[in-house]
């Protein structure tokens, strides 16, 4: 390399070097500042938000092992968290699976090993954020075209989930009071009669998992996490 083009290369590899420098910091200088304000639904048994950031270590453990292909990863489009696990409800909640293979599978403990049951999840809170959208309310019943498309050809499981939605087909909707996967469902979510409509109520001891607001076939539910919980 001549020595003119060996500077120029020095330089644009300077520029980029305090770039990416510059990007970086910002990142960790931001990441505590944010942690407050995100709205990310962290896998069941998460440290606190502060907490679980400095914990957790990005092993990807919790996302091999979830058999419902519930957890992704966000991306560095997400500075303050790239790396770490997170939960779209709106794609696919989490089934509160029997021993919790993601927090098994957690060698930090940002998933908190002392968590055995789904009483002891709290990852958000359910709400019905458009009532007038809801089937139930609306007296529509459920039709084809109205179930989504679920993930359901990687397992059992998910094969499970897929035939028990699909029976919804022409009948009257309670998708998300039925298939909550709650233990003790009446407690987290059930339908309720009042002047003359039907509607799903969510209690308070809905552990936020987001299985209703993916099923939900007219997307009348949604998920906040726990820092502002909401029930209606
Ligand atoms: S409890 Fe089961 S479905 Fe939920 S995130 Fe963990 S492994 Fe996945
Ligand atoms: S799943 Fe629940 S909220 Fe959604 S349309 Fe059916 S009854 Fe309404
Ligand atoms: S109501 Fe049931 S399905 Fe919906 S978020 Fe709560 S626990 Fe999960």
């Amino acid at each position: 390399m001549k020595e003119p083009q060996r500077r120029e290369f020095l330089k644009k590899g300077s520029a980029y070097a305090l770039f990416f420098g510059a990007l970086f910091g910002c990142g960790i200088y931001i990441s505590p500042k944010l942690y407050a304000k995100n709205s990310f639904l962290r896998p069941p048994g998460a440290l606190d938000e502060k907490e679980f950031l400095a914990t957790c270590i990005k092993c990807g453990q919790c996302i091999q092992v979830c058999p419902y292909h519930s957890i992704n990863m966000y991306d560095i489009t997400h500075l303050s968290s790239v790396g770490t696990p997170y939960i779209d409800a709106g794609k696919r909640g989490c089934y509160l699976c029997d021993l919790f293979p993601c927090i098994l599978a957690c060698p930090t403990g940002s998933l908190r090993h002392e968590v055995h049951s789904a009483e002891d999840i709290r990852m958000g809170a359910a709400y019905i954020s458009d009532i007038n959208g809801c089937f139930a309310y609306m007296g529509k019943k459920v039709e084809k075209e109205d179930l989504k498309p679920l993930q359901s050809n990687q397992n059992e499981r998910e094969a499970t989930v897929y035939e028990n939605y699909k029976n919804y087909e022409g009948k009257e909707c309670t998708i998300c009071a039925d298939m909550c996967p709650y233990p003790d469902k009446t407690n987290a979510i059930e339908m309720v009669y009042e002047n003359d409509k039907v509607f799903p109520q969510i209690h308070s001891k809905c552990a936020g998992c987001g299985v209703c607001a993916e099923l939900c076939p007219a997307s009348a539910i949604s998920i906040t996490p726990r820092y502002e919980e909401v029930y209606t």
